[in-house]
């Protein structure tokens, strides 16, 4: 009856969703979808931005894809607007997760679904879905090469680490990290691992905004304070623009460069792959995450539940919210002339 109600009225009424609905009836092939967007912090986003607005405007929506590059209030004020157009989805890829609630809940008032897209809504019951790579697996993964590569370069330990972490208002940053930590940590303990300027919690990781200058300032201050005579063997980058920041620094010191992890397969950090000298990057194909999260939109507009593959990782403080979450691949000097095969910038240079 429930439903028959719902077809009747052609879609669910505003702010009576159970927060995983938004489907019911779906809405006009040429509507408003809006998509809020972080700072260019990495070349992820920034093509991120590129794909939606061919994807969607290809499809028959009409999108607005902005950018919040002066801060929280500036998304903020996007979103609203967003709102005021009629959204009927909103796509977030928040700059701090936590600080949307209000919103959201108009959002959520004013009948659109809203979509987390590669970082998580925290602390709201109005986000109805998230599509992102498996964060915590980035994370593991990228605790696991910093190991493989110490190793492959002395076979026992202990090895000298230093590590970094992302922008605490991403909540990616600390699943990454917590991710690293799930590989490191034990390692730390059984004194394998060892952090000289004993720097190991996430706090002190931190890299305020994800800036490759915050990233090198902090590690000349630690080669400086911790690395006067003793070697550095590996240090957890979360990302690739950190890692080229840890490069510059290094080289700055005069030392050997240690094993560096990163992610995103940014061209210059590739490159550096192929050089010799980063370890290692994540591949998290933009593409492929921006066409999901673009047949989640087509799927509401036809009135059908986005298919998500877990329903019980990301949780948000007060929900668990239902995910598509795409497999992050580990790549170093061992698969980098395989793993862009398809891709058409990678795919060449990588040749
Ligand atoms: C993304 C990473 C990116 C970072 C900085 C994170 O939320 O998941 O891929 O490196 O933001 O832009």
């Amino acid at each position: 009856i429930a439903a028959l109600a719902l077809t009747a009225c052609g879609r669910a009424e505003p702010g009576t969703s159970s927060g995983t609905s938004g489907a019911a009836g779906g809405f006009a092939q040429d509507s408003a979808i809006g998509v809020a967007l972080p700072k260019k912090t990495s070349e992820n986003w920034v093509l991120a931005e590129k794909l939606f607005n061919e994807g969607l405007n290809s499809a028959g929506f009409k999108p607005t894809v902005q950018f919040a590059n002066n801060g929280v209030a500036e998304q903020q004020n996007q979103i609203s607007a967003m709102i005021a157009k009629g959204a009927k989805v909103i796509i977030v890829g928040a700059l701090d997760g936590s600080q949307l609630g209000t919103q959201l809940q108009q959002a959520k008032d004013a009948g659109a679904t809203i979509i987390a897209y590669d970082r998580l809504l925290l602390n709201t019951a109005n986000v109805d879905y998230y599509v992102a790579y498996d964060n915590f697996k980035v994370g593991e993964l990228q605790g696991q090469a910093l190991l493989d590569g110490m190793k492959a370069k002395k076979p026992s330990g202990p090895y000298n680490i230093e590590l970094l972490a992302g922008s605490p208002d991403d909540a990616n940053a600390k699943v990454f990290f917590d991710g690293a930590m799930k590989v490191l940590k034990p390692k730390i303990d059984d004194g394998t691992l060892k952090v000289l300027s004993g720097q190991t919690t996430f706090e002190k990781a931190v890299t305020q905004d994800w800036k490759a200058e915050n990233a090198q300032r902090r590690m000349d201050t630690l080669l400086t304070g911790s690395y006067g005579t003793a070697s550095l063997d590996g240090v957890l980058s979360p990302n690739d623009t950190l890692a080229r920041a840890v490069i510059t620094s290094v080289k700055a010191a005069g030392k050997p460069l240690p094993v560096i992890t990163g992610q995103d397969s940014e061209e210059e950090s590739v490159k550096s792959i192929l050089a010799g000298e980063q370890y290692s990057t994540i591949n998290k194909d933009t593409r492929k995450l921006v066409e999901h999260a673009i047949v989640m939109v087509k799927d509401l507009q036809a009135g059908k539940t986005p298919e998500v593959n877990d329903d019980k990782s990301y949780n948000n403080t007060v929900k668990t919210v239902p995910a598509f979450l795409l497999p992050p691949v580990i790549v170093t000097a061992a698969n980098v002339k395989t793993a862009y095969v398809d891709d058409p910038v990678l795919g060449p240079l990588t040749k």
